[in-house]
């Protein structure tokens, strides 16, 4: 930061490249201490997580939810005629949503103090961009550029749809095939499922959720395929072809051929860093292309830092933002300076929702001698009514020496909003016995996780 009474060499103490999730909360932190910021944001204020990921996302796995509870509230005595699903409604309430929030990312960042460049930049040196031709220098460059979806080279590629475009169809597919194993492929096939599409799930692995504990695993793909999913795992999708009307036609591994009108991939992410200029620049990349940086998310160039989901560590939201406070901090103001990776809770926004913090019991068997599984798996409270058989798993792994809480999962209903409160205990080093001694909120399912009293396992 340029100091009282000395004028900066620099046109700006921080040139932030990309107003997404960390970009523009290490922008106006930056900004609020009297720090000379300006950032550029060539597509969408708020990044992937307002345009084309969390948010809308969200939006969408609640109107999937609708459907169904229609269905359940026969059973409480109120039946709902002629129900119908009208896509454009849908699609162009939440365009309204999305640019109401663009425009409030546009007033913080400007309010808080921010120069505001609507254009792409490139970094050209140690202490400068390139923002529509323009040569601007600051002290220090921060590149939030986050990441973009992957679709593998197959033939057929251009007819795919990912995660970009799912959002804003022209019209609602009748049936679809999401391809990947990941978060978004099983929150997408809930999505297009719950608003009436066929859909199939296709996977090459022999289970989707790689990295979730295998008990939740298994027990989401026999929830996901209750709700009418087509789970089809190992196999792949080799070729597509558009016929003349339009239809899709999939050539699986198999020689097998199936029919769609929208072909999903969710097959990962990769770190948004192609034509930035790094390697120009100096900048070190891994393979993958992410930005490789230091705890204190210094590049291997000392002016310039990188954040979230181009730095490739942990792909989430909050992440980005805690990365983008704790840099900020460590350069700028007072406080944690570095990221504490260590029980980051998730959910996994499929139907029913999985809530996860900590190890998962393979994880937990593997570090521990011996680990206890306290386990509930039950229909919940609504469904005796609703006619649902969805099913709740529940699940808590200890360690028997210290009697330390390791891992909480949950596949059920609210399960992200139940884990959420759940990840402040283990946070805080909870022990069972201090589950035990809490008393439960009756009737709720939360409950489950201070009455589990033997261990199954
Ligand atoms: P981004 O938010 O991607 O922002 C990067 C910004 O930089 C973009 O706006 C881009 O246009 C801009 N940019 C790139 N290059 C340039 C350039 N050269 N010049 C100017 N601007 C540039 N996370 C969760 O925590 N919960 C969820 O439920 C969740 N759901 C998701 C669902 C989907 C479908 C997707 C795709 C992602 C989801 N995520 C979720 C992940 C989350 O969106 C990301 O982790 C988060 O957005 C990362 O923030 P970021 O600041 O690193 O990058």
């Amino acid at each position: 930061m340029s100091q009282e009474n000395q004028v900066s060499q620099y046109d700006y103490d921080l040139f932030v490249i990309g107003a997404g999730s960390g970009g523009v909360r290490a922008a106006r932190m930056a900004a609020g201490m009297g720090v000379r910021v300006a950032v550029a944001e060539e597509r969408y204020l708020g990044g992937t997580c307002v345009n084309v990921g969390c948010v809308p996302k969200k939006l969408y796995v609640y109107a999937s939810h609708y459907a169904e509870t229609f269905h359940e509230a026969a059973g409480f005595g109120l039946h709902a005629s002629g129900v119908t699903f009208d896509w454009p409604t849908l699609r162009d309430n939440k365009t309204t949503e999305i640019t109401r929030l663009n425009g409030i990312y546009r007033n913080l960042l400007i309010n808080s103090g921010c120069e505001l460049f609507e254009a792409r930049a490139t970094v050209t040196g140690p202490n400068e961009v390139s923002v529509d031709g323009r040569r601007i220098t600051a002290e220090r460059i921060l590149i939030a550029t986050g990441g973009w979806p992957h679709v593998p080279d197959i033939p057929g590629r251009e007819h795919v749809i990912s995660s970009n475009e799912v959002f804003d169809l022209e019209t609602f597919p009748r049936r679809v095939i999401v391809l990947g194993g990941g978060y978004i492929a099983v929150e997408f096939a809930g999505i297009f499922a719950g608003l009436g599409a066929r859909t199939d799930l296709v996977y090459r692995g022999d289970l989707f959720l790689r990295g979730f504990d295998q008990e939740v695993r298994e027990f989401t793909a026999q929830e996901v395929a209750k709700k009418g999913v087509k789970l089809r795992f190992n196999t792949n999708i080799r070729s597509i072809k558009k016929a003349d009307d339009g239809v899709l036609i999939a050539e699986f591994e198999d020689g097998s051929t199936q029919e769609a009108d929208q072909i999903m991939y969710a097959t990962g992410r990769v770190p948004n860093t192609a034509g930035l200029g790094l390697e120009e620049v100096g900048v070190a990349t891994d393979k993958s292309g992410a930005v490789v940086v230091s705890d204190q998310f210094q590049t291997s160039i000392p002016s310039i830092y990188a954040i979230g989901d181009v730095i490739d560590r942990v792909q989430l939201t909050p992440v980005a933002l805690a990365e983008g406070m704790a840099l900020v901090r460590a350069l700028y103001g007072k406080g944690e300076k570095t990221v504490d990776y260590d029980l980051i809770p998730t959910a996994v926004f499929c139907q029913p929702n999985i809530g996860t913090v900590g190890l998962t019991e393979e994880q937990a068997r593997e570090r521990f001698a011996k680990v206890d599984v306290y386990r509930s798996e039950f229909r919940a409270m609504k469904h005796t009514l609703s006619g649902s058989q969805e099913r709740t798993l529940m699940k808590m792994l200890v360690d028997q020496e210290t009697d330390r809480v390791l891992g909480v999962h949950m596949v059920g209903a609210e399960a992200g909003e139940i884990i959420q409160g759940i990840a402040v205990a283990l946070k805080a080093g909870a022990t069972k016995a201090v589950f035990d001694s809490t008393i439960g909120i009756h009737p709720t399912a939360a409950e489950e996780f201070v009455t589990m009293r033997e261990p199954v396992r």
